[in-house]
């Protein structure tokens, strides 16, 4: 166990990092955050903040000494530089972002273990995704296998003409079919260090060109019916990855059940209505379980909620959002509001 008022490493300085130090701070315990950017809205919130590239084998063993435990929140982090940490423990394992971080893996892994993603095919040449639209049909998405997210890295493949259009980019790709489906999920689960599993709630995710709009909870009813199935596959990821601390698999909710789209080894967008919705916070849990506390409650603090991201312009709207006070704002400290940049999100409780 680390007890409160030992040092957590977080690699990665975003809003997810922010949020996982805030939760921190308030168990008592001080951050010390690892990223290559100089401008780290993290780093703002903590203790120490060490801002060198992934590859600085130096740089990360002198953080690693500072750390009792290191965690991540972006799960693009290179592995082989972890290597640097020594004996300081990395939660969740390099295994799980080795996983995440190759979308074509991650697919393969889940498919193993029972789950059902779209129909997938890499492609590493006009060839390849030839045979891909033959084998798959169309419409489908073809994306980037590493460091896509938001709707990055991705084309949408309607027709024979949008694929002799494309300009291949000169890294490996994975097409998938296109999936119909009514609504969007995500499974967000933390596992403690003793292999105790919980779940928090299902929110409806609403995505606008590819980024998180709104999540409501509760979902409707066709949605929660296919969560059983969903949490049963996350759980066994969870298991398989000797996974500690919060785990984040995305679902299509189809009239055939939950489809995979993809998984994040960390917290999520999609969790940050557990900050006031829930007895016990994603992020909150995440340092419960990283530090091998018990973990809190996850059940829902309120009838309903609603989390609506803050995108690009949307955050200049803070002084109407505060004029609510049902509103609870938060702001990620980002300079410049650029158009699908998250900037911060509000939140919405329905109490009776
Ligand atoms: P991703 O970055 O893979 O999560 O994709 C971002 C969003 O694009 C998803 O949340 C969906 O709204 C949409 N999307 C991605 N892949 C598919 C697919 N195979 N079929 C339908 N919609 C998709």
């Amino acid at each position: 166990m680390i007890p409160p008022g030992e040092t957590i490493g977080i690699l990665g300085g975003g809003q997810l990092g922010r949020m996982i130090a805030v939760a921190a701070a308030q168990l008592g315990y001080r951050c010390h955050v690892y990223a290559p950017e100089a401008d780290s809205i993290a780093a703002d919130v903590c203790a120490q903040f060490t801002c060198a590239p992934w590859d600085d084998a130096e740089a990360m063993a002198r953080f690693a000494a500072d750390c009792a435990v290191v965690t991540y929140e972006f799960e693009n982090v290179p592995v082989a530089p972890l290597a640097a940490l020594g004996d300081t423990p990395l939660l969740a394992h390099a295994r799980a972002l080795e996983t995440a971080q190759d979308r074509l893996n991650e697919k393969r892994f889940v498919s193993d273990l029972g789950g059902i993603p779209a129909p997938f095919a890499p492609v590493d040449s006009a060839a390849d995704l030839a045979a891909a639209i033959a084998a798959i049909g169309m419409p489908g998405i073809l994306k980037t296998r590493r460091d896509g997210y938001d709707g990055k890295g991705q084309w949408r493949i309607m027709s024979e003409a949008d694929a002799e259009a494309l300009k291949l980019p000169d890294v490996p790709l994975v097409y998938e079919g296109f999936v119909t489906f009514f609504a969007e999920f995500s499974v967000i689960l933390c596992r403690g260090a003793d292999g105790d599993i919980r779940f928090f709630d299902s929110a409806h995710n609403v995505h606008e060109s590819g980024i998180l709009a709104l999540s409501t909870l509760p979902a409707p009813g066709a949605l929660l019916a296919q969560v059983p199935a969903a949490r049963e596959l996350a759980a066994k990821v969870a298991k398989a990855l000797d996974y500690v601390g919060v785990l984040t698999l995305e679902f299509f909710a189809t009239e055939d059940g939950p489809v995979f789209n993809e998984m994040a080894p960390r917290v999520h967008n999609s969790g940050h209505w557990t900050i006031e919705g829930a007895v016990t916070s994603q992020f909150e849990n995440h340092v419960r379980a990283i530090c091998g506390l018990p973990l809190g409650g996850t059940g829902m603090a309120a009838k309903a909620v609603e989390m609506r991201n803050l995108i690009g312009d949307d955050a200049h709207d803070w002084p109407a959002i505060l004029a609510d006070p049902a509103n609870h704002l938060h702001l990620y400290g980002k300079a410049a509001a650029r158009p699908g940049r998250k900037m911060g999100h509000v939140t919405r409780l329905t109490l009776d």
